[in-house]
């Protein structure tokens, strides 16, 4: 019962949650998008500012500092999932120049090949399959 008194008292005095990544995004979207109502009128636009509002502040000051450490967590993930998709489209698209870019006929293993080479001999690095190409 005193342990349970003291876990709470100290958890209270842990004070609120602050500031963090998700927070931060939010508070930009939230910029951005009040930014980008001066010009254009898009629908709900006081409300859906008034929701991130309210979620941006309720979690700063949550005392649920697991769940929304856990929140950021996912959304942290969620973020470098999707930069790290984008990042490896931008360095398709560059590799492209200077590179043919063939599957193995045997496993499907994508093969990086410089251009210019004329006949090359290109042999797997996956499964050691062996075949011509013109670069
Ligand atoms: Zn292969």
């Amino acid at each position: 019962m005193i342990e349970n008194l003291k876990y709470r008292f100290s958890r209270f005095m842990q004070g609120r949650y602050g500031v963090d990544s998700l927070s931060r995004f939010l508070s930009f979207f939230l910029l951005a998008f009040i930014v980008v109502g001066m010009f254009i009128r898009i629908p709900f636009s006081g409300l859906i500012t008034l929701v991130v509002l309210v979620i941006l502040y309720w979690r700063m000051f949550s005392r649920d500092i697991p769940r929304r450490y856990e929140e950021n967590q996912k959304f942290l993930q969620l973020r470098d999932k999707l930069m790290g998709r984008f990042s490896s489209f931008g360095s398709n698209m560059s590799q492209l120049k200077d590179y043919h870019i063939y599957k193995c006929a045997r496993c499907n293993q994508k093969i990086r090949i410089p251009r210019g080479k004329g006949h090359i001999m290109v042999r797997c690095p996956r499964c050691g399959y062996e075949f011509h190409k013109k670069s």
